[in-house]
């Protein structure tokens, strides 16, 4: 690693202090509007920023308590695409809400028949005139029940090979024929994640995102976006508490004097400072121009089972209590403005997700064998064959 943090004196500081100082409790809307979401995009969205700029913006806006706002579909994943794939109408159509998070986004990827194959997916866009009348059926799709707006991924070329015959859409929620069935989870929160049913949608044309047939490319760049942006220092995809403030916790209700937990606890540390010196690497690359590789795969993969062991030695050193739903492990409670996951409870509840959510273990696995070390590619003897005659001999 070779780069240095900005000191607090750094000259590149002082109009962002200013200008948070001059907004003290910022409105997402105006957050956006001074281009703080995604300061590393061009104007008017971002102010082009280079890394060591987006740090200090991000510790500015930590040391003011603005939080960004949560439409973590838009600003983590889809809305890029727009950027360097959409029009200027759409553009200009979706970005600002998008970013101030006024208009909510889904992914609408997974599907009953398996999310990790997602270039075999099912769901239908057949064009007819200036639509397109989509069928299908979507599932375990976050937020679908608040979105505004669905990034969809559907078929328009069965005849083509199945990575090939994929195109992605921006469809409005509320247009007639979608239909949205919450699924309940263990955390007991309704709503997370919903099913999506698909009955003859109409999508006028002009909502197709990039090319027909560029599906693939779009998703999985968009899926590979949020393994990066998730790879932050809390449990939770980067959210809520972190392996610091678990033993901050742990000492300050007394459970380090176990000697047991005490080592449990400082394996749990060490990991964390891992990741946050593995996240620090890939700050160095992006602030000394080196090119970002799948390295995001690695760090969610390490990430993820790390977050489970946080919350699940916080929950464990509550003892019974810690069956109680709601009960707090430790009496002093983060603050991530209203980020679902610093409530600790919750966090425990939802962890087993995030090993499976953005990427299995084993398709993260999967990349970083292929990718990274070379190995064989897994062998697909459907690949080539159009996508109607290889689903004709599976079926
Ligand atoms: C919290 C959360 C939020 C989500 N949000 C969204 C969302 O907003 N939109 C959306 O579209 N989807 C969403 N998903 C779905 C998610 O993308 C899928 O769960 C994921 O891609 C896995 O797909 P699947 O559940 O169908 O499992 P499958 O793909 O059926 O896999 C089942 C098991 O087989 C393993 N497996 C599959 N293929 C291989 C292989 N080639 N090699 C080795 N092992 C393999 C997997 O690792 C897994 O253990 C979300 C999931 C979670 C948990």
């Amino acid at each position: 690693m070779d780069f240095e943090l900005p000191a607090e004196d750094h000259p590149r500081r002082k109009p962002i202090r200013d200008w948070f100082e001059s907004n003290p409790r910022p409105t997402p809307r105006q957050l956006a509007e001074a281009g703080f979401i995604v300061p590393h995009w061009p104007r008017p969205w971002g102010l082009e920023a280079d890394a060591e700029l987006q740090l200090i913006i991000d510790q500015e806006m930590k040391r003011a308590g603005a939080f960004p706002p949560r439409n973590p579909v838009a600003i983590n994943n889809c809305a890029q695409s727009l950027l360097s794939h959409g029009t200027e109408a759409q553009r200009q159509r979706f970005l600002g809400p998008a970013l101030s998070g006024e208009e909510t986004w889904c992914m609408l990827f997974s599907e009953p028949s398996g999310g990790s194959d997602l270039s075999n997916l099912r769901t239908l866009a057949r064009r007819e005139g200036d639509h397109y009348v989509v069928r299908g059926h979507k599932i375990w799709t976050s937020l679908a029940h608040k979105a505004k707006v669905g990034v969809l991924v559907a078929r328009t070329a069965p005849d083509l090979p199945k990575h090939k015959g994929l195109s992605q859409f921006l469809v409005d929620m509320d247009t007639p024929g979608i239909r949205i069935r919450p699924i309940i989870d263990m955390s007991g929160h309704e709503n997370e994640y919903n099913e999506v049913f698909l009955e003859d949608v109409r999508i006028p044309a002009d909502r197709l995102l990039g090319k027909e047939g560029e599906g693939w490319l779009l998703s999985t760049t968009q899926l590979q976006t949020e393994r990066v942006a998730l790879s932050r220092p809390g449990a939770i995809w980067g959210h809520g508490p972190s392996a610091r403030e678990l033993v901050e916790g742990l000492a300050e209700i007394g459970a380090l004097d176990d000697g047991a937990l005490r080592d449990e606890a400082a394996d749990v540390y060490i990991e964390g400072e891992i990741l946050r010196l593995l996240a620090y690497r890939s700050l160095s690359d992006r602030m000394n121009a080196r090119t970002p590789g799948p390295e995001g795969a690695i760090h969610k993969m390490l990430a993820a089972p790390h977050g489970q062991r946080v919350v699940e030695l916080a929950k464990r050193a509550q003892g019974p209590r810690g069956m109680i739903a709601g009960e707090k492990p430790f009496p002093t409670q983060l603050e991530h403005g209203d980020d679902p996951y610093s409530d600790w409870d919750y966090a425990f509840w939802f962890s087993p997700a995030v090993t499976l959510g953005v990427g299995t273990q084993e398709i993260l696995k999967n990349v970083v064998a292929e990718r990274m070390l070379g190995l064989p590619r897994e062998l697909d003897p459907t690949a080539q064959l159009p996508w109607s005659e290889a689903r004709r001999k599976a079926s």
